[in-house]
Formats: structure tokens, C-alpha cells, sequence
């Protein structure tokens, strides 16, 4: 059985079609520009043929899928010759609020409460609603499963998700932490175990997920106990363009200074923070600033010493929250392709016992275990696949269905 993976934002559309029994991937794309004007790039992978990106109009989402369903079974780059070949449609939904702990088909019931939860994710899940109808209008009669990006962590104790408000907050508008990138998080560490032959249910996990966005999460014996993105996925560590953690009353101290508003302040703790607004507007990408950084640029240096501590800061503190750790894995576009950054952050672990090898540590973008010898934890490096995660779940879900 073949699954739709779609990943649906206001104005994009993003999509695989994957087998995931024997893990192929057989097409993926994008569709951009949603109703501004649009472009399709698309991938048949199964064929071998290269990447092809068209300009074409895209009103709406209906129209996107439209395309991505008339590219794959056309008769030269087409992937599948009919509709009836895929399975499944399995939609990454960002926000499961505290409902779901797990994958589910939708119905009327489910759909009903991804609205509901909007007020949680506002830039999402309303985007995520509208690849699940165009799909439904396209392809009725095929089950449509949501995948949440909060339900792996959905495990954590009432201590690591509550924030110290009045506690009031929390029973009446859910304020607490949620934390995203789970389907990253459960895949790195499933995969992380099995490649070191370690058993899941008897090891204590660190991964660290680093890419624009950026979160780390503390496992133990396969279950989600902390992580470090919140209510929104703007806590925790320092991204490519977002602050992460914060004094709160920073945010009313700027909003005074700059005379904008509280939010026009959030926008910048968004979109021009992070290793981007540390660089002095340098870069967010980390193969410019450690460009910058080797050329004498101070603000690249101390855009990648402060995301470095970060993350090591989050490490000390997942390791006293577990009592040890096992497995640090290393993921994402940063954790898989960047071996300065991992040496940066590994030189902070010495008192944990945790060596890297710096040979090994010279591997980027594939699976390896990256520390010594005599590492009294293992280092790795997991490659993430959160499509091939989405459409596991979304297969395990129709077969049991
Ligand atoms: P992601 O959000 O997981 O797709 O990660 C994207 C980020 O990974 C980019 O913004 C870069 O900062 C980083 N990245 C990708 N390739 C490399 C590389 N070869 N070296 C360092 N950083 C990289």
C-alpha cells in the first residue's frame, strides 16, 4: 500500500507518496504560492527523473492537490497509474492539544476538535484543516489520518508540562507546555535504539532535534518524560530565526523601548531572533556563520557559542531529570550535517562521561554512532525522516482499521 504524506501550511503544500512497508519513496514536492500565484516542483523518484518546477496558477488548496494528484498518475512522471493505489492520506497536524496522545483516522468528531484546538496554533492547524478537505474532496472514499506533532510528548508528567502560573491558567486555557516535532523525536529515538541494539523500553534518550526549528527531548524506556518547546513552539533553545527562552518581561521591556506592539515584539522573537538576530542579521543558516565566524565575523562566533551552551544547558538538565542518560542522538539539518557544532556541544559533557570521536564525527547527513570507545554514553548521529514516521503511523492505523 502506497501513503499520501501532506504537510500543509497557509500558502504551501508539501507532499511524498511512500511505501511504507519496504520504506520506498516513490514521488515528493512542493506546491508554493497558494492562492498568491503558484508553482509545482515535483519529484518522480520511483522514475529516476530529475526535480521539475512549474509556474502555474494554484488558487487554493483544492487546486494544489489537484495538481499533486493529476503529476502523480500521469502516464510519463506519474508514479502510480491510478488513485486507487494509495491507500491512505496521512496529514502531519501541528496541534493535538491534550485529546490526542497517538495517531487517528479522521471523522467529523476529529476534524471538530483540530478547529477547536486552533486557538493553540493559530498559523496551523487552521492551514493543516484545509489540506485535509481538498484531500477529502479529491479523494473521497480513501481514509485521511492525522499525525500530531504534540502527541509523542504527550507522556509528560503534570511537573514537566505545568508552567508556575496561577494554576487556574492551566485547568481553564490549557496554558501548558506541549512541545512539537514529536513524530522527529519518537522516530530519532526508535531508530537510535535499534541501530545501537539497545532495547527502546530500558534506555535513557537525549535528542536533540536541530534544524531551523530547534527542541530537545528527554526519553525514558521509549516515552516522552520533558521537552523544551512550549506552549508555542517559540521556547526552549535558540533556532534559526526564533529566541527560545526568555525573561518574560523582556517582551513588555521591548514593546515600551521600540513603541510596537506586544504583537510586532512577537514577530521579532519569531522571525528576526535566534542565531539570525545574534549574527547581526548575518544568516540563519549555520554554513554562513560558521563562514562568517572563520572569516573574524564576532557576531557569528557568538551566534554559534550561545546556540552550542543551549543546547548543552538542556542536556545537563535532561540528564539530572532522568538520572542519567544512555543515548545522545543528533538529528535534523544542523544535528546530521554539522560536525562543529556536535564537537561544540559535546566539549560541555565531559562530566557525563560522553566523548565524541572526532573521525567519526566528521560523518554528516548519514546514521553513525559518533562517540569513543570509552564513552560511558553513546553519541549518535540519526538522520530524521518525519514523513516516513507520518506514513508508518497512517499505514498501522488502515491496517488495524
Ligand atoms: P531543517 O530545518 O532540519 O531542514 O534544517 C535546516 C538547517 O540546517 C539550515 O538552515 C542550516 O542551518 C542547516 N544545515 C543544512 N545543511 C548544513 C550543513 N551542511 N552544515 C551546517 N548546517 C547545515
Amino acid at each position: 500500500m502506497n501513503i499520501l504524506v501532506i504537510n500543509c501550511g497557509s500558502s504551501s503544500l508539501k507532499f511524498q507518496v511512500i511505501n511504507p512497508e519496504t520504506e520506498d519513496l516513490l514521488a515528493k514536492g512542493l506546491c508554493e504560492r497558494i492562492g498568491i500565484d503558484g508553482s509545482i516542483t515535483y519529484e518522480a523518484v520511483a522514475k529516476g527523473l530529475p526535480k521539475v518546477k512549474k509556474d502555474v496558477p494554484i488558487e487554493d488548496h483544492k487546486k494544489a492537490v489537484s495538481l499533486v494528484l493529476e503529476a502523480l498518475t500521469d502516464p510519463e512522471t506519474g508514479v502510480i497509474s491510478s488513485l486507487d493505489e494509495i491507500g491512505a492520506v496521512g496529514h502531519r497536524i501541528v496541534h493535538g492539544g491534550e485529546r490526542y496522545n497517538s495517531t487517528v483516522l479522521i471523522d467529523d468528531e476529529v476534524e471538530n476538535a483540530i478547529r477547536e484546538m486552533s486557538e493553540l496554533a493559530p498559523l496551523h492547524n487552521p492551514a493543516n484543516l484545509i489540506g485535509v478537505d481538498a484531500c477529502k474532496a479529491l479523494m473521497p472514499g480513501t481514509p485521511m489520518v492525522a499525525v500530531f506533532d504534540t502527541a509523542f510528548h504527550q507522556t509528560m508528567p503534570p511537573k514537566a508540562f505545568l508552567y508556575a502560573l496561577p494554576i487556574r491558567f492551566y485547568e481553564d486555557y490549557k496554558i501548558r507546555r506541549y512541545g512539537f516535532h514529536g513524530t522527529s523525536h519518537a522516530f530519532v529515538s526508535k531508530t537510535a535504539a535499534e541501530f545501537l541494539g539497545r532495547d527502546l523500553e530500558n534506555t535513557k534518550i537525549i535528542v536533540c532535534h536541530l534544524g531551523n526549528g530547534a527542541s530537545c527531548s528527554a526519553i525514558v524506556n521509549g516515552k516522552c518524560v520533558d521537552t523544551s518547546m512550549g506552549l508555542t513552539p517559540l521556547e526552549g533553545l535558540i533556532m534559526g530565526t526564533r529566541c527560545g527562552d526568555l525573561d518574560p518581561a523582556i517582551v513588555e521591556f521591548i514593546s515600551a523601548k521600540e513603541g510596537i506592539s506586544i504583537a510586532d515584539t512577537e514577530k521579532i522573537l519569531n522571525k528576526e531572533s535566534g542565531v539570525y538576530g545574534l549574527s547581526n542579521g548575518l544568516s540563519s543558516d549555520f554554513r554562513d556563520l560558521w563562514k562568517g565566524s572563520d572569516e573574524g565575523d564576532k557576531y557569528a562566533k557568538i551566534a554559534l557559542e550561545a546556540f552550542s551552551y543551549r543546547v548543552a544547558k538542556y542536556i545537563g538538565a535532561y540528564a539530572a531529570a532522568m538520572n542519567g542518560v544512555d543515548v545522545i542522538a543528533f538529528t535534523a539539518g544542523v544535528g546530521e550535517n554539522d560536525p562543529r557544532i556536535r564537537e561544540m556541544i559535546c566539549s560541555y559533557l565531559g562530566y557525563l562521561g560522553a566523548y565524541i570521536d572526532a573521525d567519526a564525527n566528521k560523518s554528516r547527513g548519514e546514521m553513525a554512532k559518533i562517540s569513543t570507545p570509552d564513552s560511558k554514553v553513546d553519541l549518535v548521529v540519526i538522520p530524521t525522516n518525519e514523513e516516513l514516521a507520518i506514513a508508518k503511523e497512517t499505514y498501522a492505523i488502515v491496517a488495524k482499521a
